[in-house]
């Protein structure tokens, strides 16, 4: 390795590892890990899969990639000896945010697992040039900018192949750039991300503004562009169109050059449609079927023998509806067959419920997915139990046997050896690599949870993460951070369902305790980070709060020794491997039944934090695991939640005005001291959404909340029974490894 790189400096930069600046040798770094997979066998078989997304929420690459090809510990020693850290080179790369948040990162982790595996599969998405916008707070509000990721050098390899993407009266060049997936110890697949040549970022304006409707030069400028007018979401199906209809040239591209007859697709090919957002893939594949003479029947088949479908919220605003006059526009091409499609369904079945087109003339994406593939799964038991009882109960009632359930995972490679390298060290001391490759094997630790010695060790790995990630917040963000107090973290995006604002009311609690006089036991950081989309006011209200809560606590001398509420800007995959080794309590406290999965749980748990949350999504199981003395749970139950949405029986008013401890937290919102701070017009919003309205019944669970936390807060005290709740959590992680994840879809769906 040493070698190599001393021979890029030299061609690239005339200059060699003594004398490279940091972005000398990172470039150098990463062309030696391209050529090194340009190497790698590529995984082969009889069937192949295409993962197609919108998003993949890939994070920084260096790394990984080293880690995967068994390059790490070289890279680092070599740069070592020339006075070089890996860690400050990894700070060069930026990171390609090309996902919004948990649905494109479980993709990412899905790809490293599927090559570690050995399976034959590649993803397909989109090149966005600017990733999920950067977040900037001031003024105690988010500001978003645009956040470009390719420079001329990068990831991305150019692969000649082209396709011609027809839309209504034009038609575009897609160009496609592969990222090379090395697996663990394995092969290596392929991301292949499309592109438009013709896209031009001189068309992007203040923050993140551009003409919606200049579709040549925006297709594929920014993720998930702003969908809160007409022209953004019309922008949106132009860009799915674009993302399926290249991705369905390249299938059957593929399929004849592997030699197989496209009549025979569904044996070498399967397609895992992640979300409704590439959902126009099958009316696409069964047109350009239909073009090369499949007959109309024989192609719909052929198409829902190899298209499967995932889901991932029962969130209604959630689901995709798209008017059919916005695809007679955009792609008029599948307006016949989405008609023929719909036609058949309601044969199959006449109930509006399961019907593809409704009678305000709107597509509904998933049912077009549920109809036409042969495969539906949720991603989490309860998710699943949720879909199949209430959701999508027509559907199932249909097709019981298209549904079934996979529970999401996270690749450990990144969320535990690379990001927290002194925990994955210690426990390969004790229970050897196995763990790496299997995640059961974590269990081994099980026979330590009464050994003083890894107690005390395992706490110690936790203090030097968290006293790391105070030296990183001073230095990114000028934060100053006591590691010897608990911290206590909440980091997604923002949703009124996730409840931030429902921890905002805990710090309210905590410093008006703190102000009578009830000091806690010891101090309590709060850390939060998270985007709201551009058009969300709410979420942003609920920001807004946050930075005046952190802004009044710091200011106030009686109250600041005891308690930090802390917003961490931009946070995106970089800042989570930072944050969640360094994490005590992790917080997962979406209103029972709303969160399909989460993921961020999973990684709190690996970390070795415990679980402070509701019965909700992935929550469930790890409690089943864990046992209920190794997680905190608390809340009314999803189905006590649906009852309560079925009847229209919540009120928050009510509970505001039965309650006067309820009613002193919410008021706080506006008081005095917070109105000083911070935007009236925002904070009194949030204060009527949460009195009159909260959809996401923030004011059911707040009490037991805050109880069960404030008990968590006086447990964490008993170091070693805490360390043993610690050890417990990430001994039963095994089960959320993607690697778990993606055999199970092997086993169950893709029989590759
Ligand atoms: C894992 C992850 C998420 C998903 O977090 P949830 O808590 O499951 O919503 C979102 N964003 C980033 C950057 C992540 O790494």
């Amino acid at each position: 390795m040493e070698q190599a790189l001393q021979r890029i400096l030299k061609e690239r930069f005339e200059t060699n590892l003594e004398k490279a600046t940091s972005q000398q040798v990172y470039l150098a770094l990463m062309l030696y890990t391209k050529e090194q997979m340009a190497h790698l066998p590529r995984t082969q078989g009889e069937r192949k899969l295409y993962y197609v997304s919108a998003e993949f929420l890939m994070g920084k690459l260096l790394s990984n990639n080293l880690i995967n090809l068994g390059l790490f510990d070289e890279a680092r020693q070599v740069l070592e000896r020339y006075g070089h850290s890996l860690t400050a080179i990894e700070e060069v790369e930026l990171e390609p945010s090309l996902g919004n948040g948990g649905l494109g990162r479980l993709a990412a982790c899905f790809l490293d697992s599927i090559a570690t595996l050995n399976l034959c599969g590649d993803g397909a998405g989109l090149n966005y040039h600017d990733g999920l916008f950067y977040q900037k707070l001031e003024n105690n509000k988010q500001r978003e900018e645009k956040n470009p990721w390719i420079t001329p050098e990068s990831w991305l390899t150019p692969t000649g192949v082209e396709f011609q993407v027809p839309f209504g009266g034009f038609s575009l060049k897609s160009v496609m750039y592969d990222v090379a997936v090395p697996g663990y110890n394995g092969q290596c697949n392929q991301l292949h991300l499309f592109d438009v040549d013709t896209v031009d970022e001189s068309i992007i304006g203040e923050g993140i503004s551009f003409d919606k409707e200049d579709i040549a030069h925006n297709l594929t400028l920014f993720l998930y562009p702003d969908d809160s007018d007409e022209a953004g979401r019309l922008l949106r199906v132009y860009q799915q169109y674009f993302l399926v209809s290249s991705t369905a040239q390249l299938i059957l591209k593929e399929t004849v050059e592997r030699g197989y007859d496209l009549k025979d697709l569904h044996k070498h090919v399967v397609v895992q449609i992640n979300d409704t957002h590439p959902t126009m893939i099958i009316p696409e594949l069964i047109r350009l079927l239909t073009r090369q003479g499949m007959d109309m029947d024989q192609a719909i088949r052929e198409v829902s023998l190899t298209c499967a479908y995932t889901n991932h919220t029962i969130l209604a605003e959630a689901l995709e509806k798209w008017p059919m006059d916005f695809l007679r526009k955009a792609v008029p091409q599948l307006v016949p067959i989405i008609e023929e499609l719909d036609r058949r369904a309601k044969v199959v079945s006449d109930d509006p419920r399961v019907a593809i087109l409704d009678d305000q003339d709107r597509v509904h994406m998933a049912h077009i997915d549920i109809h036409y593939g042969y495969s539906v799964n949720g991603v989490a038991a309860l998710h699943t139990q949720i879909l199949k009882d209430s959701e999508l109960r027509p559907f199932y009632e249909l097709y019981p046997e298209k549904f079934n359930n996979k529970t999401n995972g996270i690749t450990f490679r990144r969320w535990l050896l690379h990001c927290n390298q002194p925990l994955a060290a210690y426990l390969e001391s004790l229970i050897g690599p196995g763990f790496q490759q299997d995640g059961a094997e974590l269990e081994k630790l099980l026979a330590y949870h009464k050994d003083e010695t890894v107690l005390r060790q395992l706490g110690q790995i936790k203090q030097q993460n968290k006293v790391e990630l105070a030296r990183f917040l001073k230095e990114s963000q000028g934060v100053e951070l006591d590691p010897n107090s608990v911290f206590d973290i909440q980091v997604k995006r923002l949703h009124e369902y996730k409840r931030q604002q429902m921890n905002a009311l805990y710090a309210i609690y905590k410093y008006l305790e703190i102000k009578k006089g009830n000091l806690p036991a010891r101090p309590i950081t709060m850390i939060f980070g998270a985007k709201a989309a551009p058009a969300y006011t709410i979420a942003k209200d609920i920001i807004h709060l946050i930075l005046c809560l952190s802004q009044l606590i710091d200011s106030d001398p009686q109250v600041r020794p005891y308690l930090r509420v802390v917003m961490v800007e931009n946070y995106n995959v970089t800042k989570a491997e930072k944050l969640i080794p360094a994490c005590d309590i992790s917080e997962q406290i979406s209103l029972a039944s709303k969160e399909a999965s989460g993921t961020g749980n999973m990684k709190f748990m690996l970390n070795g934090a415990v679980t402070l949350g509701t019965r909700d999504g992935a929550n469930v199981e790890i409690a089943q695991l864990v046992g209920e003395e190794n997680i905190y749970s608390f809340g009314k139950s999803s189905q006590e939640v649906i009852d309560l949405y079925d009847k229209q029986a919540y009120s928050s008013a009510a509970l505001y005005d039965g309650d006067e401890d309820i009613a002193r937290l919410v008021d706080f919102i506006v008081d005095k001291k917070m109105l000083r701070i911070g935007d009236v017009e925002c904070l009194c919003r949030l204060y009527k959404e949460l009195v009159s309205k909260d959809c996401f019944m923030t004011l059911l669970d707040v009490k037991e909340y805050i109880t069960v936390k404030e008990k968590m807060l006086a447990d964490y005290e008993d170091e070693l029974a805490w360390a043993e709740k610690s050890l417990v959590n990430i001994a039963k992680a095994g089960f959320f490894s993607s690697d778990r994840t993606i055999a199970e879809y092997n086993q169950d769906i893709w029989h590759l």
